[in-house]
């Protein structure tokens, strides 16, 4: 057998080295990652969910697993989700996960806000709309859809036969990005868990998504809003259909009819199940 002496040469000098640069390096990134983790930073990758899989015959997308790995890995809040909570319950399920979100600290909105736009409406509601984030009224009042988008989102409720206080209003951020400018990737991946354990506590009969990013968002998918929008899917085993967001139609008006068209399959949809409802749609 060949033996080679190490002694002559400088080779386990420049391995060593080497070894002692790469532990270095893993050390660095295993800090890093932890320190993400801590943060809430997803690791899973987050694979577009509709790509060709859309059913032209039946309207209907039902969401892969990954999805559900996502929200598993979302899940910081170490709570039963297979428990139907009733009123009272979901009331006080809110209000602790209202305080945690109102310290959230997870990305840099939190530096800029007046206040945590929470969410608001009946805990019990069947119906749930999900914006973008909050905007100037909003962070300064502290409730969703209080400006112009949200009085036209308020006659949209009413177009239904419905009040704003039947339904329950969310948006995908908690805080106001400046400027209004549109949510990015890591602020939408921090924030996410947070609708997501409201939705988990309310249990909505049916999700309306208003625009891009809610809609991008709870499926999973780089579709356009334009395609999305007028269609039922399925989010966790809820129905969820998209629409434009108001603050679009203010900019579009030409655009409110399709709305109008897509709110009425919403209705249609609580009618249709009213023997499933907590309460009765009045005849519109
Ligand atoms: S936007 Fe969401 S994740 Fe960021 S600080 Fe506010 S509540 Fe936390």
């Amino acid at each position: 057998m060949k033996v080679i002496n190490m002694s002559k040469s400088v080779k386990p000098v420049k391995l060593q080295e080497a070894k002692a640069e790469v532990l270095s390096l893993l050390k660095v990134l295993s800090d890093k990652v932890d320190l993400e983790r801590k943060l809430g930073v997803n690791y899973l990758q987050l694979d577009p969910v509709i790509k060709d899989s859309l059913s032209s015959e039946e309207n209907v997308i039902t969401q892969p697993s990954t999805q559900e790995s996502v929200c598993n890995n979302f899940d910081f809040y170490n709570e039963e989700k297979s428990v139907e909570l009733n009123k009272s319950e979901k009331i006080e399920e809110l209000g602790k996960l209202e305080e945690q979100v109102k310290k959230c600290i997870k990305c840099e909105l939190c530096h800029a806000r007046s206040n945590v736009v929470f969410g608001a409406g009946d805990p019990d509601a069947e119906l749930m709309f999900v914006g973008e984030a909050p905007g100037y009224y909003e962070d300064q009042q502290g409730e969703p859809f209080v400006g112009k988008a949200g009085q036209l989102l308020t006659r949209i409720i009413e177009s239904i036969g419905l009040k704003r206080s039947d339904v329950y209003i969310a948006n995908i951020l908690k805080c106001r990005p400046p400027d209004n400018r549109n949510p990015n990737a890591n602020e939408i991946v921090l924030c996410s868990p947070h609708l997501i354990r409201q939705i988990e506590i309310i249990r909505p009969m049916i999700i309306c998504a208003l625009g891009t990013f809610a809609a991008q968002t709870l499926l999973d998918t780089t579709e356009s809003i334009g395609n999305l929008r007028g269609r039922f899917f399925e989010y966790q085993s809820t129905k969820l259909l998209a629409t434009y967001h108001p603050a679009y139609l203010l900019r579009n008006p030409g655009d409110k009819k399709k709305v109008w068209t897509d709110i009425k399959k919403v209705r249609d949809f609580l009618k249709e199940n009213a023997s499933l409802t907590r309460r009765s749609i009045t005849n519109v």
